[in-house]
């Protein structure tokens, strides 16, 4: 018999499992919300022009193939670390960050979790909130760690549910780690203010609790790299030692270049050269070291002034694009189409996703007769509507929900 005769059938990826679906529909009506992929006015995969240009400068330098180091290449992850951090962090201008390259954001919070998993020195149990990012459970529990969560979205107000957040960390055994999503929340949309930021961390300071951000999408949820950084720099500046898990791959586009970072503050150069040591263990026996070209790129971008202006303006660009399909959809749902219910939170979400409050068999609606592809659980990503599309896609939620 075969060695793997008795393998059972795993479940198909959610996400995946609808851009199935979508490819399968005939209907030139079409739309795919699901994946959280950014596309242009027009629908399609969009290759930022800083990305090109800095891909014509890497190539006109010929470069070698070589191996980078474990930890990637130097140049990208000091720029990276400034760009997350602020360049007037003070453990950055201290020489205290240990950070390595990864492979992009997922890569990164493994990396997170394995260290943490081995060198955490008190309770291993990570709190996420409910939800989160579906991947988040596996990554964190493969790595190790116990998973456990916080109240984070309220249903009934399709908000934050910061009285239940702050009471769940409040009851949280000192020590815990938690994961906190940086900015543009995934799947809700919603994200702290800044004040709630502020207490927040007031909280993991009582509780001693260990923070460690996941910052998927900086610069796309406001248009701003620095605004958005606001949680992570006030944590820092309150002295928390944060973790923090980077990725290029929504906010320069680079997806499939897999470009990311991992960070942890330390408390002197002398302890971040021996965490950059244990950083190195645990990442040589899992790839043994990074891809080159992705991490040539943002290097690029980020290590020239003319060239990081223009990414941040297409950041922007990004952003704004998004904003201003919330407001029209928002609009065309309750002052055109007069549409049954509440709909501020299309415009008060931000970043990639909105969580529309569309129950599972008003999504099965949509995707059965109205050719729209959404998670089940309502999420869709904005980044999918366009000019072309989006008086469509109202019309067919007003059709669903009526
Ligand atoms: N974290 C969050 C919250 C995300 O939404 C994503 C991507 O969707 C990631 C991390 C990791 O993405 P990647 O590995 O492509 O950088």
């Amino acid at each position: 018999v075969s060695a793997w005769a008795s393998v059972p059938a795993g479940p198909p990826d959610p996400i995946l499992g609808i851009s199935e679906a979508f490819k399968a529909d005939k209907d030139s009506k079409k739309i795919n919300l699901g994946v959280g992929a950014y596309r242009d006015d027009k629908g399609k995969p969009y290759v930022l022009p800083s990305v090109k240009k800095a891909e014509e400068i890497v190539r006109s330098s010929n470069p070698d193939k070589e191996y980078l180091p474990i930890t990637g290449l130097p140049e990208f992850t000091k720029s990276a670390a400034k760009l997350a951090y602020g360049a007037d962090s003070s453990p950055l201008s201290d020489g205290r960050i240990s950070i390595t390259q990864s492979i992009s954001g997922t890569g990164a919070l493994r990396i997170g979790g394995a260290f943490l998993a081995r060198h955490y020195p008190h309770a291993k149990a990570i709190y996420l909130p409910v939800p989160t990012w579906g991947n988040h459970i596996p990554l964190f529990k493969d790595s190790g760690l116990e998973v456990r969560g916080y109240r984070y979205f309220d249903k009934s107000t399709i908000g934050l549910d910061f009285a239940g957040l702050k009471a769940d960390l409040q009851a949280a055994p000192e020590q815990s780690i938690v994961l906190l999503h940086a900015c543009a929340h995934n799947p809700t949309g919603v994200d702290p203010t800044q004040q709630q930021w502020k207490e927040i961390s007031d909280i993991v300071k009582e509780r001693k609790l260990f923070p460690f951000f996941d910052m998927a999408y900086q610069g796309f949820a406001s248009g701003s790299t620095s605004r958005d950084a606001f949680a992570l720099r006030h944590f820092v500046s309150e002295g928390h030692q944060v973790a923090l898990a980077q990725s290029f791959a929504k906010n320069m586009g680079l997806y499939g270049e897999r470009v990311g970072a991992f960070s942890l503050v330390t408390a002197s150069p002398e302890e971040k050269a021996r965490v950059d040591s244990q950083l190195k263990i645990v990442i040589r026996p899992m790839y043994s070291n990074p891809p080159l070209h992705g991490a040539r790129i943002a290097s690029t971008i980020l290590g020239d002034q003319a060239l990081n202006a223009q990414w941040e303006g297409e950041v922007k660009g990004m952003a704004d694009r998004i904003i201003s399909m919330r407001e029209t959809l928002y609009n065309t749902l309750t002052n055109d189409l007069k549409t049954p219910g509440e709909w501020s939170h299309i415009k008060s979400q931000i970043g990639m996703f909105s969580f529309t409050g569309l129950k599972p068999e008003q999504t099965k609606a949509l995707a059965e007769k109205a050719h729209v592809f959404m998670t089940a659980d309502g999420r869709i990503s904005m980044a999918g509507l366009n000019a072309g599309n989006v008086h469509y896609f109202s019309e067919s939620v007003d059709a669903a929900v009526r």
